[in-house]
C-alpha cells in the first residue's frame, strides 16, 4: 500500500515529504487511516539521533488517532469507521513472561515500535504516525472511549500511559502527594492524571511563568526548581515524583524532597545521568531512584477508559505538518502548551 508521510533524512535534515510502501495487510490487521498525531519529545529525539540508534528515513509519530478503514477477516474487535489509537507500539512476541502479563512494552524478544523498527514477520522498516494511513496488529489497537476529542486524545496514546503507568504502579490516589518535574507534553498529562486519581499534586519548573498554567491543569502547588528556598521549603514531602526531563540534569536536589520510602521515577531521560546520585540520600529514609516505559496495551486501554470517564484529554495546539520543524524547535525551547498535534489532512493539500 502506497502512503505519503513526512520524514526526516538524516539528524540536521528537515522533516519532507516521503512516499513509502507500507505492508499488504494481514489476516489479523487493521487499516487505520491517521486523523491526528501527536508530536512527542521522543520523536525529535529519534528523528535527530540523540541516541545514536535512528535508521534513516525515519517517520516518526507514536500518538496516533484514526479511522478505521478495513479490517483483516480475523478481527473479532474492531470493524470499518470504528475511531481507535495506536501508540508506541505494533507488535511484540506474545508469548514471554512479561508479554504474557501484559507487559508488552519489555517484551523479552524486544516490542516491535511504531517507528524505527522492524516487523517483526518481514523485516519490514516500521513508519509513524506522521502520514496518511497504518497498518497494525488488532491486538495493538485501542479503542478510542465515545464523547473524547480525537485531537486531544491523541497524546494520551503516549505521554499519557507513561505518566499514568507508574502513578498506578506506585499507588497514587487519595492521600498520596506526587511532584512532576517539567511541565510539557509527558508533564501536563501527569498533573491532570494524578489529580483525576486524587493526590495532592505539586509541580517542579524551571519556567516561573507555567505556575497559572499549572494550577489550572491540576497542579495544587507550584515550586521554582532553580529557587534554593522554594527547594527545601518542601522538604520531605513527595511520595512519588515523576521526572519527564528530556535530557542530562542533576537529580540530587529533588531526592531530599521525597518522604520516607518515596521514589523518584525517572520517565523522560534515558541515558547515563553525568552526575552521580548520591547514595547517602537515598539511604536515609529507603528512598528510591527508578524508572518507568510507556506502559502495556490492556493498561493503555484501562488509562483511556478512564480518560473517558472523566472528561480528560491533553490541551493540545493543533498544527498543519507542514509546521513540524517549527515544532520541534519550540519543543526544544520548552515552549509548547502543552502538546502539539498534526492534523493529518493538512498532508494531502
Ligand atoms: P516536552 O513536551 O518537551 O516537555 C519536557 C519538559 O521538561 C519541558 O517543558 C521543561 O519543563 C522540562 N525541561 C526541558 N528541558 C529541560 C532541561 N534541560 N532541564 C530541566 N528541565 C527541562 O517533552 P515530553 O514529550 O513531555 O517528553 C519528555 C521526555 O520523556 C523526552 O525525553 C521523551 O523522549 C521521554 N519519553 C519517555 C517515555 C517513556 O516511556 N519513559 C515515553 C514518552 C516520552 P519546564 O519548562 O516546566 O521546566
Ligand atoms: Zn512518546
Ligand atoms: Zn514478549
Amino acid at each position: 500500500m502506497k502512503v505519503l508521510g513526512f520524514a526526516a533524512h538524516s539528524a540536521t535534515a528537515s522533516l519532507e515529504p516521503f512516499s513509502f510502501e507500507r505492508r499488504t495487510p494481514r489476516e489479523d490487521d487493521v487499516v487505520i487511516e491517521i486523523l491526528y498525531c501527536g508530536v512527542c519529545h521522543t520523536d525529535l529525539h529519534l528523528a535527530r539521533d540523540h541516541g545514536g540508534y535512528t535508521t534513516y528515513p525515519i517517520v516518526p509519530g507514536h500518538e496516533i488517532i484514526g479511522r478505521i478503514r478495513q479490517v483483516g477477516a480475523q478481527v473479532t474487535r474492531f470493524r470499518a469507521d470504528q475511531l481507535v489509537g495506536v501508540g508506541c507500539m505494533v507488535d511484540s512476541c506474545q508469548q514471554c513472561q512479561p508479554c504474557l502479563h501484559g507487559w508488552e512494552q519489555n517484551c523479552l524478544e524486544g516490542s516491535t515500535f511504531t517507528y524505527n523498527s522492524k516487523d517483526r514477520l518481514d523485516g519490514s522498516a516500521t513508519f509513524g504516525g506522521y502520514s496518511q494511513n497504518i497498518v497494525v496488529r488488532e491486538k495493538f489497537v485501542l479503542a478510542l472511549p465515545a464523547g473524547l476529542d480525537p485531537a486531544g486524545a491523541a497524546p494520551l496514546l503516549c505521554a499519557g500511559i507513561t505518566t499514568w503507568s507508574p502513578l498506578l504502579h506506585w499507588g497514587v490516589g487519595a492521600g498520596t502527594k506526587v511532584a512532576v518535574i517539567g511541565l510539557g507534553g509527558l508533564g501536563h498529562m501527569a498533573l491532570k492524571l494524578a489529580k483525576a486519581l486524587g493526590a495532592d499534586v505539586s509541580l517542579f519548573t524551571r519556567s516561573e511563568g507555567k505556575s497559572e498554567d499549572a494550577i489550572r491543569l491540576g497542579a495544587d502547588h507550584v515550586v521554582v526548581s532553580s529557587d534554593p528556598e522554594q527547594m527545601g521549603a518542601v522538604t520531605g514531602q513527595f511520595d512519588v515524583i515523576i521526572d519527564t526531563v528530556p535530557y542530562d540534569h542533576d537529580i540530587n536536589p529533588y531526592v531530599p524532597t521525597l518522604e520516607l520510602e518515596g521514589v523518584l521515577v525517572l520517565v523522560g531521560y534515558m541515558g547515563p545521568l553525568s552526575t552521580p546520585v548520591n547514595a547517602g540520600l537515598l539511604v536515609s529514609g529507603r528512598k528510591a531512584v527508578t524508572g518507568s516505559f510507556i506502559g502495556g496495551v490492556k493498561e493503555t486501554q484501562q488509562m483511556l477508559d478512564f480518560c473517558g470517564e472523566k472528561g480528560i484529554v491533553s490541551d493540545v495546539e493543533i498544527i498543519p505538518i507542514q509546521k513540524i520543524d517549527e515544532a520541534f524547535d519550540r519543543m526544544s525551547r520548552s515552549d509548547v502548551k502543552y502538546r502539539f498535534v498534526i492534523e493529518m489532512s493538512s498532508l494531502s493539500v
